[in-house]
């Protein structure tokens, strides 16, 4: 009885020691919102600026003193040592690629594995963006790449998204129903940590078009992604994933969005090429975060 006391004595000292030791990563440190999550701002450069214009940038994007906002920006993979540096060890913004090969070495001429990605500074990672999926990327591949990215420890941001003659036929949440299942189902057991995995939901039809969403639409849609996120994974488990927003996000429509209960940031395209235009969404963001919780008081 005595041996079994201790045993139980020495594991629980064991637990709260290693508890007390672990050093949760400071910018995963945040207050929680009305709506449980840490909102989420993520710029996606796409194939565009050179590496002077990411050490302007990094000089020029303005973000929020404290952490409300979580803030991530995807470069070309060639600027992420550029922008990394750039941004110093003390930043608060976090780096993200915009693809990565679901291999961790091999005969992939000019592709690049979570492992290198990952080295270079990126924390995140976008995979199965329309434009990729345009190019020919499917199911399977997307449904590899988000497993391989959870197993090298980035954090994958999953796009799902309709095209425009697939809403106009009304089969929105049909599409998103098997792009989530596609992607998402063969994770079930056992579920990574939601705070690992981020969907964003970006009809095909409002990227680069300057053609937003409304918040209804927007709103319904990311609705539709948590329900199904729930079933596939459990309730609890849903309510703690982020949910993204993409399609022609600026400063002036992101406050609306963001009304939305499930909508937990955006993914930003075009805008997110102007630091000024950043950060004034990310501003957005912080402004809509405070009235929402102020709504919820
Ligand atoms: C995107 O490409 O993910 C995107 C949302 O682009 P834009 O903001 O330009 O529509």
């Amino acid at each position: 009885m005595e041996d079994i006391r201790e045993t139980v004595q020495k594991v629980v000292r064991q637990v709260i020691l290693e508890m007390l030791s672990a050093e949760p990563d400071a910018l995963d440190q945040w207050s929680t919102s009305e709506k449980g999550r840490r909102p989420l701002v993520a710029a996606n450069w796409k194939m565009n600026l050179l590496s002077a214009d990411a050490r302007r940038y990094a000089t020029e994007i303005e973000v929020p003193e404290d952490n409300g906002v979580e803030i991530v920006i995807c470069p070309p993979h060639i600027l992420l040592p550029v922008l990394r540096r750039a941004l110093g060890e003390e930043t608060k913004i976090r780096l993200g690629a915009q693809d990565m090969h679901h291999e961790e070495s091999g005969a992939h001429t000019g592709e690049h594995s979570g492992a290198m990605i990952s080295d270079a500074g990126a924390r995140y990672v976008i995979v199965g963006h329309s434009e990729r999926r345009a190019a020919g990327e499917g199911d399977e591949e997307v449904r590899q790449k988000v497993s391989a990215a959870l197993a090298t420890g980035l954090r994958p941001v999953l796009c799902v998204g309709e095209l425009l003659p697939e809403r106009q036929r009304g089969a929105t949440l049909q599409i998103l129903r098997n792009q989530l299942t596609l992607a998402l189902g063969g994770l079930a057991a056992p579920a990574p940590d939601p705070d690992d995995l981020v969907v964003a939901y970006e009809p095909v039809w409002a990227i680069g078009t300057g053609k937003v969403a409304t918040a209804k639409q927007a709103g319904e849609a990311l609705a539709f992604i948590r329900d199904r996120a729930a079933e596939i994974f459990s309730h609890a488990w849903a309510e703690r994933v982020r949910l993204l927003y993409g399609g022609s996000v600026n400063a002036d429509n992101a406050e609306e969005l963001f009304g939305q209960p499930d909508v937990d940031g955006f993914l930003v395209g075009g805008a997110s090429l102007d630091p000024a235009a950043m950060g004034a969404i990310v501003t957005a963001v912080h402004r809509a975060r405070a009235a929402v919780e102020s709504a919820g008081a």
